[in-house]
This record gives C-alpha cells, sequence and structure tokens, in this order.
C-alpha cells in the first residue's frame, strides 16, 4: 500500500496517519517528524532546515525531497509500502515523487484529502501547542498550504479519495479505511 495524505495544517494529518499506518500495517513516513527529529539530533539537515520550520515556509525541495529518497529506500518501506504524511507539499515534489516510484516501477495507490473548514484547523492548531504553532506562523502555513500545497489535488485528480475530517479522531480514520476499501 502506497499512500499520500494530504490536508491543510490542522487537518489531523499526523494523527491519522499514525492510526491507519497501524491498522494498514505500513511504516508512517512524516517529513515534519523527519526535520523535527533533525532539528533535536542537531544535524546539519536539522539546522538548515530550522529557520523554514520555524517561520512556517517550507523547506526546499530539494533538501526535503533528498530526505525522502532516503527513506523510501529503507527496507521496511521498500516490503511494505508507506503512508507519506506531509509529503508531497509543491508540484515539484509530487514530480519528484512519481519519478522515485517510477524507477522501482511503482506508483501510489491512492491520495487522501482530509477536508476541513478553515475555523475548525485554526482551532485544533491553537490547541495544539507546538514550538511553530503560533498565530502568525500558522496563518503563513496555511498560505503556503494554499499556495503551494492545494494545487496538488488537481494533480491527484485520478487518485484522489476525499474524506470529510471533522468529527472524532475514531469516526475519520473509519471514514478514510471505508473510503480505500470502496476504492479497492
Ligand atoms: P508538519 O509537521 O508537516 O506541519 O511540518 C512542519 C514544518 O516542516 C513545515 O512547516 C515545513 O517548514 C517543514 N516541512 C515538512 N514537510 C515539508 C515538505 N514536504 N516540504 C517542505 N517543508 C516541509
Amino acid at each position: 500500500m502506497r499512500l499520500v495524505l494530504v490536508g491543510p495544517p490542522g487537518a489531523g494529518k499526523g494523527t491519522q496517519a499514525v492510526r491507519l499506518a497501524e491498522s494498514l500495517r505500513v511504516p508512517h513516513i512524516s517529513t515534519g517528524d523527519l526535520f523535527r527529529a533533525n532539528l533535536q539530533a542537531e544535524t546539519p539537515l536539522g539546522m538548515a532546515a530550522k529557520e523554514f520550520m520555524d517561520a512556517g515556509e517550507l523547506v526546499s525541495d530539494k533538501v526535503t525531497v533528498g530526505m525522502v529518497a532516503e527513506r523510501l529506500s529503507d527496507d521496511d518501506v521498500a516490503s511494505r509500502g508507506f503512508i507519506l504524511d506531509g509529503f508531497p507539499r509543491t508540484r515539484s515534489q509530487a514530480e519528484a515523487l512519481e519519478e522515485l516510484l517510477a524507477a522501482e516501477d511503482q506508483g501510489l495507490d491512492a491520495v487522501v484529502a482530509l477536508e476541513v473548514p478553515d475555523d475548525v484547523v485554526v482551532r485544533r492548531l491553537l490547541g495544539r501547542g507546538r514550538a511553530d504553532d503560533t498565530e502568525t506562523v500558522i496563518r503563513r502555513r496555511q498560505e503556503v498550504y494554499r499556495s503551494e500545497t492545494a494545487p496538488l489535488l488537481e494533480f491527484y485528480a485520478d487518485r484522489l479519495v476525499t474524506v470529510d475530517a471533522v468529527g472524532s479522531v475514531e469516526e475519520i480514520t473509519e471514514r478514510v479505511l471505508d473510503a480505500l476499501r470502496a476504492r479497492a
């Protein structure tokens, strides 16, 4: 199973990705988590990403794609697939992913889009308390989502599974699993 999870910041991607990964038994790959782990370990990659993360801007496609390519080459991913969470976020990342997969004769099974109204998203983010969850940075991340990431919904139109992401965590996971089953 090779899945991508898309949605605005605060849509619950991370929460759902963890649950879906468990239920579908595939590795969860979150670029945000990978960047945060690098930051904590003070690696050069983490130091390079820090200022962008703090400002709610995207880390460069080159650095991000390099990090993802490395993770995709791990054995667990090769044998089980993946749920990508927070990647791709730009057209160029989406194209790079297509190429990485095509090189292995692979493709995405589905792209799950979590849909939530703006007010719900801001409420969720402010309640989360992460270092980059100040109101200014949240606003910037929403803008970046609208301009850079939302256009991917069209890029993935033929594989897109749209799910209403307002409700309890459990309900939303079930909706995603149902939608994937209906597609299979
Ligand atoms: P997230 O945990 O997905 O909200 O990501 C936190 C931050 O990491 C983002 O605001 C970006 O600065 C950076 N980041 C995560 N994923 C990507 C990506 N695919 N492309 C560029 N930057 C990213």
